[in-house]
This record gives C-alpha cells, sequence and structure tokens, in this order.
C-alpha cells in the first residue's frame, strides 16, 4: 500500500471507530433513552445542532491529522526504531495486559501536564479554548481539537513507541480504551457503576472541569490533580 493509501486506511479507521463510540453512547443518552436519563443529566440544558455539529467537524479535523501521524510512526516502525515485538508470546500475555496498563498510566501523566501547559493565560485563547467552546460537551466532542492540540495530543504515541517493549494490539486495545474513555467523560451524564476508584476521573469531574474551574486536568485518573492541588470534587451545586 502506498502511503496515500495508509493515510486513507488509517483516519478511515479512526473516523469509523469514533463514530461507533460516540455514536453509540449519544444514541442512548440523547436520542433512544433521552426521557429516561434527562433528570440525571449534569447540566439541564441540551445541546445545540449546531454545538454537536462543531463538535463533531473539530473531532474529524484531529483524526484526519492523526491519519497522518500514521506516516511518520510507520516509518520509524518499519525502521526499527521502535520497541515493537511481533509475537505475544515473547514477553508473555501478563507482560502484554501490563503494557496497556503502563500505556494507561504514561498517556495519563502526559495528558494531565499538556493539559495544564495549554491552560497557561498566554496560551489558552488561542489552543484550549476550541475544545472548552463546549461547556456543555456531548460525546462528540471527545476529540473537538485546535489542530494544534492534536498536535500535541499526538506526542503519548512516540513516547509509547520508543520508551515501552509493545505488541500492535497492545497498541490498538489502549487507542481504542482511550476514546471510549474520552466518550464517557464528555458524556454530559454520569455513569455511576462505571467509577470503580475515587481515584478516577470521571464524567462529572471533567464536565466540571469544561465549565472553566481551573480544577480537574487528569484523563483517566484524578491523582496528579490531587498531587498538585488542583482537584475539585463535583457536587450537585455546579
Ligand atoms: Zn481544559
Ligand atoms: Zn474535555
Amino acid at each position: 500500500m502506498n502511503e496515500l493509501g495508509i493515510w486513507l486506511v488509517g483516519t478511515l479507521f479512526f473516523i469509523v471507530r469514533y463514530a461507533l463510540i460516540a455514536g453509540l453512547f449519544y444514541g442512548v443518552f440523547y436520542v433512544w433513552r433521552e426521557k429516561k436519563f434527562l433528570a440525571t443529566k449534569i447540566q439541564q440544558k441540551v445541546p445545540t445542532r449546531g454545538q454537536i455539529n462543531s463538535e463533531i467537524l473539530y473531532s474529524l479535523s484531529t483524526l484526519v491529522i492523526y491519519g497522518l501521524g500514521i506516516w511518520l510512526f510507520l516509518f520509524w516502525i518499519q525502521n526499527g526504531k521502535t520497541k515493537l515485538y511481533g509475537n505475544i508470546g515473547d514477553y508473555g500475555v501478563l507482560y502484554f495486559l501490563c503494557s496497556i496498563v503502563i500505556m494507561i498510566v504514561l498517556h495519563d501523566t502526559y495528558f494531565y501536564w499538556t493539559h495544564r501547559l495549554i491552560h497557561h493565560r498566554s496560551i489558552f485563547k488561542y489552543v484550549h479554548l476550541t475544545h472548552h467552546r463546549f461547556s456543555n460537551p456531548t460525546p462528540w466532542a471527545a476529540f473537538a481539537f485546535h489542530p494544534f492540540e492534536a498536535i500535541i495530543s499526538l506526542g503519548i504515541i512516540p513516547i509509547i513507541l520508543f520508551l515501552i517493549p509493545y505488541h500492535q494490539w497492545a497498541l490498538i486495545i489502549f487507542i481504542t480504551f482511550l476514546t471510549v474513555y474520552n466518550a464517557i467523560i464528555h458524556l454530559g451524564y454520569p455513569i455511576p457503576y462505571l467509577t470503580l476508584s475515587t481515584y478516577q476521573n470521571t464524567g462529572n469531574d471533567h464536565n466540571l472541569h469544561h465549565r472553566g474551574v481551573g480544577a480537574n486536568y487528569g484523563l483517566y485518573f484524578n491523582i496528579w490533580d490531587k498531587l498538585m492541588g488542583t482537584y475539585r470534587k463535583f457536587d450537585e451545586d455546579w
């Protein structure tokens, strides 16, 4: 497959995965069972069609940029520069599973600190304000970033590729988990039975972040927020 083909197939794969995951959450909570769940919505106002279209357009532009990233990553992978290994048996199933957890922990750290950076007052309005335009987000906002933020968020991939031995399926599972988790924290509804620990970043926490309270910068966990004093517990008054 030539380079254009790789970009097209990769980008299409990202878009289909995003559409299925965000579409499933949106379909259940905003269309199919809206009446059943509406009373539990974190913010009662219903997002406009214009907002949702904008969330989708920005997310698609991010996924096109992610598709372009594949070119660079494949160049490194095909030239043997990364720590890719071919058979799960090379490191065993236990390591395969641990490597996914390591990717999530690394990503949470990368996300927290880059997120703090793009909240700096000298950068915020040029880059991250795009994502914060959606103060009452839906799952479609999962990747609704300014193009520069899309590039920053892609930075976690080379960190993983060069730092830890990884199997291609571990990477694919990690990125799919990331997409699901991103849809959940932008859902606009809490899903209490998915909160397994008090160290988890929840839909309530991230919804509060979208309202510009200057807290809750984490992605999967609130550990960095708690360590750095930027955690704010959600309560019903918000
Ligand atoms: Zn933010
Ligand atoms: Zn967000």
